[in-house]
């Protein structure tokens, strides 16, 4: 009783491994049949025995390539052809309209059993992969996906290597960057005068160096790595002077899990998330007298942890068997180097050594950074290993849109049909280079994904390089959108939500559509619209850009706002450090906020936070983006339960929070000794109250029982958890990100998607 099907399934089945999963799938059940790409996805013939193809059918529904993404499975009845065998048709370019790319996949556990048998043929090589993992993203110069259009192209297979790759029972069946130690890529070891150091084991050649404390540049997958000995003080330290990077946090990365114990407390959920297939550097709280140098995250409760994701870091962490520091090569904030070339002119006067090799990479791609607050992991930087994998938007897209991002932490996001391209990191627009990289960046995607936009989202923020950018492209339909607009969107996206929610947008700073600076927004929002129903009540930012930096600005800005000139005689900490400063400064402050001399206005959490964090003593001038305000979080006594005072202010239809009140009790406070770990466990309670008490009274006015938080400050792990106890307290449903960073670099998704709204309406 022979039967056939045909059988269509839609969705992101290609460039997956999905051809050589149908291939054995079939051959397990014993079918025939023919399987081949097409526009759509990828079309089956198969016959046999109908309970056989019934089997078939579910397994492809229930087990798919871990890549996959099944829209739908279409089988109808079909011609019995009489196949003798099953075989994957080879697709022809202009077959391949829409190519999903996947992203760079982590060493699998085949290989890796592989590459430490020293009986096997690839035994300690550094390019082993296979077809579940292995580079991608970042070595595809163009589509279809085939060697010639990878950075593999430079290398010519064995015989060997032919043969596994044409063989459709092999596990490098079709794997395009498939090596072996005689026809691929080799390391190479480099001093930092590009002088080759002769050894025929670069790996413990490496590793001695690390362990006698030099910084050696690592090649990686999408960019150069700095690393050091994570355990060494001075190592760490050298490396932080040189790279001009003061206190900012680096990553680590351990050999394996039984490190973990050692250096940090990690939940089992956050153990989860660092085993996950992306690889991904997660956040946790570090274990007091870890053995991890000081210097790797100075001031911070918290440790990026990583586990090794390549062949070279297997084998490097293997080998020097304790915690490296693994940190983005470049100085300060520049992007990460990823050309050799480039590597060699920037990272000299960093590193010591370069451990390097002749498979270029492509695109840059930096890290991807998670953390788990409420048991729930949320991205923090969606890059290394998740780009290009898209994500999923509830509406079909008319005409593709490109959304360019924002300023800091920028990516842009590409929308066709019913996908979000969200791209990789590309990093704080300051200066050309990186404006260079998100243009290039655009390009590149532009022709992965063969399409056209013939819409571009911007923010309003005039200045913004984005913005210009996408202002002088030809793209003809140019939309603007509100920043916090945006971000509650992208979150909204996240979940399907389409209609009215409350968003809680608190960030540091983002262009308002009166002018001034927003970021302490609650806002009724659809993904086409939104309305203003309250805000932090604006305060002044003397020096504006400066006092991002200076955050004792702020600090003296708000107690100006209490106080009024009298600030200056307050018996504060703050106020003796500002006059220690320069005497005259105590009095040119509120000169500046009174003839609003380079003042802007703000309602922006992000700047609150900084500005209470000066008045605590936590820190006058900072680092690096929000130093003062993680260090507040960190410094908070979360036993304390105590609340401050604030006042709501109806003008109009517009809710104003004034926080005068609570501004002075926490100035009495201070004068009374109270701890700044008391004063912040009662200052993110009260953020926290806030939140919960205005989502309320927008309840009582529009019965919306849905709230949604984004924006930079809900990557402050406290406050999250504190306000989704309130919110849940008070029965509402709560929406925080996961796969999308609360921060800039989830910005572009909420753009685009807004755009494509605003566009059919
Ligand atoms: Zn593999
Ligand atoms: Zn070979
Ligand atoms: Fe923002």
């Amino acid at each position: 009783m022979k039967k056939a099907n045909k059988i269509s399934v839609r969705g992101i089945v290609q460039g997956v491994g999905f051809r050589p999963f149908i291939y054995r799938l079939a051959r397990e059940h014993g079918l025939t049949g023919t399987a081949g790409n097409n526009s759509n996805g990828v079309e089956i013939e198969i016959e046999g025995n109908p309970v056989s193809i019934q089997s078939f059918i579910r397994s492809i529904k229930e087990s798919p390539p871990p890549l996959a993404l099944i829209d739908a499975i279409e089988s109808s009845d079909a011609e019995v052809k009489e196949y003798s065998d099953f075989t994957i048709i080879q697709s022809k370019e202009n077959d391949e309209r829409f190519t999903l790319i996947s992203p760079d996949v982590t060493v699998c556990n085949d290989c890796l059993r592989e590459l430490f048998d020293p009986g096997d043929k690839r035994y300690r090589y550094p390019f082993i992969n296979c077809t579940n993992c292995g580079p991608r993203f970042t070595i595809i110069r163009d589509i279809p996906y085939d060697r010639p259009n990878t950075t593999m192209s430079a290398f010519r297979m064995c015989e060997a290597c032919s043969r596994e790759y044409n063989d459709p029972e092999n596990r490098r069946f079709l794997a395009q960057p498939n090596a072996c130690p005689d026809c691929g890529p080799a390391l190479s070891l480099f001093d930092n005068r590009r002088k080759s150091v002769a050894t025929n084991d670069p790996i413990s050649l490496a590793v001695t160096l690390l362990s006698d404390g030099n910084v050696v540049a690592i090649k990686g997958l999408g960019g150069y790595h700095l690393a050091c000995d994570a355990l060494n003080e001075e190592a760490v330290s050298g490396l932080r002077s040189r790279k001009h990077r003061i206190e900012k946090p680096f990553a680590v990365m351990i050999p394996d899990l039984s490190w973990l114990d050692k250096i940090a407390a990690p939940s089992g959920e956050e153990i989860r998330f660092l085993n996950v297939k992306e690889r991904p550097i997660v956040l946790m709280k570090r274990r007091k007298n870890s053995p991890v140098a000081t210097a790797v995250a100075p001031n911070n409760n918290f440790l990026g942890i990583m586990l090794p994701y390549t062949p070279i870091h297997h084998l490097l962490l293997r080998e020097a068997g304790r915690p490296l520091v693994m940190t983005s090569g470049n100085i300060s904030d520049e992007p990460i180097a990823y050309t050799d070339e480039d590597a060699f002119d920037r990272l000299a006067g960093i590193a010591d050594y370069f451990l390097t090799h002749d498979r270029n990479i492509h695109i840059r791609c930096d890290d991807s950074v998670g953390f788990v607050p409420e048991g729930k992991p949320v991205m923090l930087r969606r890059s290394r290993g998740y780009v290009p994998y898209p994500i999923p938007i509830d509406h079909h897209a008319e005409k593709a849109v490109l959304a360019v991002g924002g300023h800091l932490k920028n990516t842009f996001c590409l929308v066709q049909n019913k996908y979000a391209f969200l791209s990789h990191h590309i990093g704080d627009l300051e200066n050309y280079e990186t404006l260079r990289s998100l243009t290039d960046g655009v390009e590149y995607f532009k022709k992965l994904l063969t399409l056209t936009p013939g819409v571009v989202a911007y923010d309003m923020h005039p200045d913004y390089l984005s913005t210009r950018y996408a202002l002088e492209s030809d793209i003809p339909v140019k939309i603007p959108v509100q920043h916090h607009h945006a971000h509650i969107v992208s979150c909204m996206t996240e979940y399907g939500l389409d209609r009215e929610v409350i968003g809680v947008a608190f960030d540091g700073t983002g262009y308002g559509s009166d002018g001034n600076i927003w970021g302490g927004e609650f806002i009724i929002a659809t993904p086409a619209d939104f309305r203003r129903f309250a805000h932090i009540a604006y305060f002044p930012l003397p020096g504006g850009e400066t006092a991002i930096r200076e955050p004792f600005r702020t600090g003296a800005a708000l107690l100006f706002s209490v106080f009024g000139i009298e600030f200056g005689n307050l018996d504060l900490d703050l106020v003796k450090r500002i006059r220690a400063m320069h005497p005259d400064l105590l009095s040119l402050i509120p000169k500046m906020i009174s003839q609003k001399i380079n003042t802007p206005l703000t309602s922006a959490a992000g700047r609150l936070f900084d500005g209470v964090a000066a008045l605590c003593g936590i820190r006058d001038k900072v680092n690096y983006e929000a130093q003062a305000a993680i260090e507040f979080q960190m410094c908070a006594d979360e036993s304390i339960t105590n609340t401050y005072l604030y006042d709501l202010h109806r003008e109009r239809t517009i809710t104003q929070v004034r926080l005068d009140t609570m501004i002075g009790e926490i100035v009495k406070d201070l004068l009374e000794g109270k701890s700044a770990s008391y004063i912040s466990g009662a200052f993110h309670n009260t953020m926290a109250s806030l939140i919960g008490e205005i989502s309320e009274s927008i309840r009582e006015e529009t019965g919306i029982g849905r709230v949604v938080l984004s924006g930079g400050v809900f990557q402050n792990e406290l406050l999250v958890r504190k306000s989704i106890t309130d919110l849940r307290r008070r029965k509402f449903d709560v929406y925080t990100h996961s796969k999308v960073p609360p921060n800039d670099g989830g910005l572009s998704l909420g753009q685009a998607v807004v755009a494509m709204h605003r566009v059919e309406k």
